[in-house]
């Protein structure tokens, strides 16, 4: 009897893993097929995702996986933008086959996409005015600028309860919003807010104004996200970024977007960047 009920148990467990492996597809083999690898992106958060204005091509660290990802498939790529909001949804829904959106990897989102390797690790921090915060007290009881659906409005109401937080499509907003008077910050990963500092002090207007001050508030590593239980792309891919950590490629792509021949704030020696280049776990 005992060994009727274990076959049925295996019986039944055999058959939950395959509706499993069933339900989330098989992307690898899809993309192949297709031809062509969709990757949600961000479109205007440079140096990650961007559209670079004379050329409208899509350009940045999380496009330069990409690319090498969908070489690798031998496929093309169509790039879709992404918000913070939108980008699991997106995924969930087939919309995109892959994730490549400054996005971090967490146990919470993990219950219902899954995620690569680490292939970047950076902190939440905030952009201001200068001189208007020098610690986390300064923005109590204040607004604060971020993005719907991100790791950064959760972290930012934890740290700070006391502070009223409003949460735009996008972190350009949120900058628009600082320039503004409307928040006294924007907060958000500090590679990213580095990005748009780089925009403000390319603009005469702008330049010299604001500075991301010395105020760390959490660990966020990106991963690129892929559908739950979608097993044999998340091992190509998590092969792929382990081949380009070995073969170099990984440390070109970081030393492009922030190495010291980049005009990257992160470079200026201004402030002190969390963000790095990952070993890959
Ligand atoms: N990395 C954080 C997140 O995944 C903030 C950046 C973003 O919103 O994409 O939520």
């Amino acid at each position: 009897m005992a060994r009727k009920i274990g076959l049925f148990v295996l019986a039944v467990t055999m058959i939950g893993a395959l509706c499993g492996a069933a339900l989330a597809g098989d992307t690898l083999a899809d993309v192949k097929k297709k031809g062509v690898l969709v990757a949600g992106v961000k479109d205007s958060l440079p140096p990650f995702g961007s559209v670079d204005p004379q050329t409208k091509d899509f350009v940045g660290y999380d496009i330069d996986f990409v690319k090498y990802i969908a070489k690798k498939l031998g496929v093309k790529v169509e790039y879709k933008p992404v918000t913070s909001a939108n980008r699991m949804p997106m995924l969930m829904e087939s919309r995109v086959d892959l994730l490549a959106a400054t996005m971090t990897k967490n146990p919470e989102r993990a219950k219902q996409i899954d995620f690569s390797y680490t292939y970047f690790l950076t902190g939440q921090k905030f952009l201001t005015k200068k001189g208007t915060v020098k610690s986390l007290k300064d923005l109590e009881g204040k607004k604060i600028g971020t993005a719907k659906g991100s790791t950064s409005e959760q972290n930012v109401k934890k740290s700070v309860p006391s502070t009223t937080v409003l949460s735009f499509d996008d972190y350009p907003q949120g900058v628009l919003a600082v320039q503004q008077g409307k928040v006294i910050a924007v907060t958000t990963d500090e590679s990213i807010l580095a990005g748009q500092l780089g925009k403000l002090e390319k603009n005469p207007a702008t330049k010299g104004q604001y500075e991301i001050p010395d105020i760390t508030i959490s660990a966020e590593p990106y991963g690129l996200g892929m559908r739950k239980g979608d097993t044999n792309f998340v091992k190509f891919v998590n092969d792929t970024l382990l081949e380009m950590e070995k073969n170099g490629e990984a440390k070109k792509i970081f030393e492009r977007w922030f190495g010291p021949n980049t005009d990257s704030p992160i470079n200026r020696g201004k402030f002190k960047i969390t963000a790095d280049r990952m070993g890959l776990e």
